[in-house]
């Protein structure tokens, strides 16, 4: 059925895109790096993937989708700087928690501007990444997190250079340490301290800011640092004030009153003498992953631009009213640089329904003698007779009656089931009969204009299930952990109206390894429009919006690996691919286990037999080997995924 209006499209695609995602006129996804009219075709993308080899899943990067939000912060700042006449500067630092991994890293450090970019670390690793990158010039690296002294050796020693490390203070004990390596070494990193505020972020991470939250300092401990620093004649070096109230924030009000009792602090510590030059407004700023554009749990109520607004504006009152110089602001925005960035694009391996499919009795070659002591051939039950008459009778004048009717019978027959007075195929028809009510029901309820809530309930008994080829541990972790919502769409046959309502399930034999709930520009959806009839070609889907947090955070339940990756980027309007990673194999997930292989491959000879003679009769050992180096997810068909469309 071809689509004829474009606001047909159920999927929301011009709400949550934000101009990086549209439809094309072929029917396929398209995404938008720079957000204008150049596009990439994402089926172009699993073409040609599937001539060099790799089907999905496959992650995708774009990273001229970095480039571009990341210019679009700093522009952003640029326009509230000037409209609010703040004579200051702007430094955007992506925290590598949010995403470490290599290639989107090194995307944002050659989009970043000298001296207005950073990296936010909170571990040893993601320093020894940091220390070891080629940064703009006057870049700076920030320190989170809990210290030992080896972390903050390595601080120490990377002192007083190009890029600038700054050590966040974010508990008194690591005072000491500072002190202890800054005598030692002879030199001391930059200093920063986290304050904790009163003010709570909105939304899933609410509990990281406040009172009881797990860092900062309260006032008091404010003033004890200061007081220690000063006594170690260290307080020159303490420049920067920071907070992070929590991610995703998703009403303005909260940036708000965040950044209000913030650079209340920051000028009353200047007031007292502290050389502060520097407010660090941590991360939070959000994305709107439904386009609802309200303060939802998964959408915002503001713009990057009035985050910016707001940040800008409130530092600019306090400080004037407070009569202390304006501070370098800072931010960490790492969700809003890079969720846009990357996307699953995965395959349905086949479409289930709830309901058995059908089952005609007489096909059955020789029914089993039933073991029951009654006979029950001989006089059906009337129950039988009685659902089959529901199931020819129900209509829109008395369906809610004839439902519940259904029900109570139903609940007869499985307790003559038990009892021994019905064989299984009469059970079978019984059974046929009764979805048969079901979805007659359904189709009535759904005419109605309320629907009730046992039909609600049918409604989600009746979503069709589509085998995903992809596991939600491993690439949408949130979807399964905090049960946060992500885009989720077909990347072709976008005119034609999906006639399915579905669920997604993955590959782990895991019943949270599911996807049941759907961004709505006006609700959450538990069902997801989809289409049908595949004909055995590929069905495509992509989830996205995925570069935030969900890809470090991925796990192994059941030995699902990392897909493939690739990266895809405009050369002028040429689409150009390239291969980062083939996945990891299963030999890799294995060994990730404890397992060592050769061992097993000793074993696996020892127990059933050494090498085969024929690739006819290949031994256990020939198919290990090619097992080992093979992908985790179900090996799909090359060439169908070459010429899809
Ligand atoms: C996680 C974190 C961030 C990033 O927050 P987003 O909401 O993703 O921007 C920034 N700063 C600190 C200290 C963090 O821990």
């Amino acid at each position: 059925m071809p689509r004829t209006k474009k606001e047909q499209s159920p999927y929301g695609v011009d709400e949550w895109g934000s101009g990086y995602f549209a439809i094309g006129g072929s029917g396929h996804l398209l995404v938008r790096p720079f957000r204008d009219q150049r596009s990439i075709d994402l089926v172009e993308i699993v073409r040609r993937c599937a001539a060099e080899g790799l089907t999905p899943p496959l992650l995708v990067r774009f990273p001229q989708i970095l480039h571009t939000r990341l210019q679009h912060l700093y522009a952003c700042f640029d326009r509230a700087m000037e409209e609010f006449d703040y004579a200051g500067h702007y430094r955007s630092i992506f925290p590598l928690k949010v995403n470490p991994m290599r290639a989107p890293v090194a995307s944002l450090i050659r989009a970043g501007r000298p001296g207005a970019f950073g990296l936010e670390v909170g571990s040893k690793g993601e320093l020894a990444i940091a220390l070891a990158q080629r940064l703009p010039a006057g870049s700076w690296i920030c320190i989170n997190g809990f210290k030992d002294r080896r972390i903050v050796e390595m601080a120490t020693a990377a002192a007083g250079r190009d890029p600038e490390v700054v050590a966040v203070i974010e508990r008194l004990s690591e005072i000491p340490l500072l002190v202890a390596e800054a005598r030692r070494q002879g030199r001391c990193p930059l200093l920063g301290v986290r304050c904790r505020l009163n003010s709570r972020g909105s939304g899933r991470w609410e509990a990281s800011g406040g009172e009881t939250s797990k860092f900062g300092l309260g006032a008091s401990e404010l003033l004890y640092a200061v007081e220690m620093l000063e006594r170690e004649q260290l307080l020159p070096r303490l420049q920067v004030l920071h907070y992070h109230i929590g991610s995703q924030i998703t009403s303005v009000r909260r940036i708000k009153d965040a950044v209000k009792e913030a650079a209340r602090i920051y000028a009353k510590l200047q007031q007292r003498g502290v050389p502060l030059t520097t407010l660090n407004v941590g991360g939070g700023l959000g994305i709107d992953y439904d386009g609802s554009r309200t303060p939802s749990d998964s959408s915002v109520n503001y713009t990057p631009q009035e985050f910016a607004n707001n940040v800008v504006y409130t530092v600019r009152e306090v400080c004037d009213e407070e009569e202390v110089p304006l501070p370098a602001l800072v931010s960490e925005s790492g969700r809003a640089l890079a969720a846009h960035h990357s996307l699953l694009i995965t395959n349905c391996e086949s479409r289930e329904s709830d309901v058995p499919i059908h089952f005609t009795p007489r096909e059955v070659s020789s029914p089993p003698e039933p073991r029951s002591p009654k006979s029950p051939d001989d006089e059906e039950p009337t129950q039988i007779a009685e659902m089959a008459a529901i199931a020819a009778e129900i209509s829109v004048k008395n369906f809610r009656e004839y439902y519940h009717d259904a029900v109570v019978t139903r609940g007869e027959i499985l307790t003559l089931f038990d009892l021994g007075y019905l064989t299984l195929e009469q059970r079978a028809v019984a059974e046929q009969h009764f979805y048969d009510i079901c979805r007659q029901a359904l189709a009535f309820a759904r005419q109605t204009r309320f629907v009730s809530d046992e039909f609600r309930v049918l409604e989600k008994a009746f979503r069709t299930k589509y085998v995903t080829n992809f596991s939600v541990f491993r690439s949408v972790p949130d979807a399964w952990a905090v049960k946060q919502l992500f885009p989720i769409l077909p990347i072709h046959r976008l005119h034609e109206i999906p006639t399915e309502k579905g669920i997604l399930v993955d590959l782990t034999c895991d019943s949270d390894g599911v996807i049941d709930t759907f961004v709505d520009v006006r609700d959450v959806k538990e069902v997801l429009e989809l289409h049908a009839g595949t004909n055995g070609r590929p069905y495509l889907l992509a989830i996205c919006l995925l570069g935030a947090y969900q890809e470090i955070m991925g796990d192994h339940h059941n030995l699902f690996g990392k897909p493939a990756e690739v990266v895809a980027r405009l050369d002028g309007t040429e689409l150009s691919i390239e291969i980062i990673s083939h996945g990891d194999s299963i030999g890799e997930m294995v060994r990730l286990a404890g397992y060592d292989l050769e061992e097993m491959k000793t074993t696996l000879g020892e127990v059933f037999g050494g090498p085969g003679s024929t690739p006819r009769n290949p031994g256990i050992l020939e198919c290990w080997e090619e097992l080992r180096a093979g992908d985790s997810y179900l090996v799909g068909d090359r060439e169908a995924f070459e010429s899809v469309d």
